[in-house]
């Protein structure tokens, strides 16, 4: 399959992307498939699916893999193989990048992944620049990595960190995905930051449609993301009414797309949090927006 960075460089609108992740037990294999088969993500123009690895930092790699694989080969669509640093040493990185390559996949969105608690460190894998090295070193991987507009919740510096993105872009990076944000103005000025430090690996922008006030709050809260005067009175007006407010939460992200692609993003990364539905609603309506945009 295609290298990601590929992909950005060669198309001449926006990259469109979505997130998976496997599920909880291995007999919700089957469902997800049907999911996928539902979004039929090929004909809905998706350059490439992400699939999440172990979050929490636990987990199985395996369904991972045979997720990836299984987007590649059913839909002809490229697959981004999520992989964390926080549980690895260099014997099983060697063993799961050979396992990886063995599927056929080229992608791996490189982290960390979250510490089980604050004083843990993996002396290998510190952080994720530590992990992008090795895969660099030892393969020919295309690898991916998160960038924060917001600033990462661990850090308590508000905003990118210029000096990490430059890191991991020194270790092999070659290209980024945002974690979600719901103020586009937070994206622009990560934007502006990177153009000013003349950094010009593309990057994906992460929109996260609301469909539950529950949702919100938990992942608003892991991420310590910040949520606009205008959602907060949105999520209150609907939060008695969940059809109106998945309804609500497709439009304000929508909302966002279409001045996102305005202001010239590399790419688009929905975090859709496995929902056909949502995809289904919301696939068709991006393509249509980039297609008038005439890129
Ligand atoms: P890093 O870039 O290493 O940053 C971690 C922390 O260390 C930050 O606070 C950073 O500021 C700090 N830091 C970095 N470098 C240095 C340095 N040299 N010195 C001092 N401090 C430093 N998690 C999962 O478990 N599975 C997934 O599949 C997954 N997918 C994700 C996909 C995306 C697009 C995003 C944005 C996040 C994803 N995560 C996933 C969450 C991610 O693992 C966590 O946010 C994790 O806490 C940080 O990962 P990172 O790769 O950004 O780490």
């Amino acid at each position: 399959m295609t290298k990601i960075s590929e992909i950005y460089h060669t198309k001449s609108s926006p990259v469109l992307s979505f997130e998976i992740f496997p599920p909880k037990k291995e007999s919700g294999i089957t469902s997800l498939y049907q999911t996928l088969d539902e979004v039929n993500p090929q004909k809905m123009g998706v350059d490439y699916i992400s699939v999440t690895y172990g979050a929490g930092g636990s987990g199985d790699n395996t369904m991972t893999r045979d997720l990836a694989q299984y987007i590649q080969t059913h839909f002809g669509v490229t697959a981004l193989h999520h992989l964390t640093g926080v549980n690895q040493t260099p014997e099983s990185l060697r063993h799961n990048l050979a396992k990886i390559k063995q599927a056929g996949i080229e992608n791996i969105l490189a982290l960390r992944g979250d510490l089980p608690d604050s004083d843990y460190v993996n002396a290998d894998y510190p952080y994720a620049k530590d992990l992008i090295c090795d895969i660099k070193q030892a393969s020919t991987f295309n690898i991916g990595a998160a960038i924060y507009p917001e600033g990462h919740v661990d850090n308590p510096i508000t905003g990118i960190s210029v000096a990490g993105i430059k890191e991991k872009i020194a270790s092999g990076t070659d290209f980024l995905i945002s974690q979600f944000f719901f103020e586009n103005d937070v994206y622009y000025h990560m934007q502006e930051a990177l153009k000013n430090n003349y950094i010009k690996v593309p990057v994906s922008a992460g929109v996260m449609p609301i469909i539950s006030k529950a949702q919100v709050e938990r992942m608003t809260y892991m991420i310590g993301s910040s949520l606009p005067a205008r959602l907060v009175k949105m999520i209150h007006k609907y939060e008695n009414n969940s059809d109106d407010l998945k309804k609500a939460g497709i439009e304000y992200a929508l909302e966002q797309i279409q001045d996102l692609l305005d202001h010239g993003v590399d790419g688009i990364h929905l975090y859709a949090m496995n929902r056909p539905n949502v995809l289904k609603s919301m696939l068709p309506i991006i393509n249509q927006e980039i297609a008038s945009k005439h890129f």
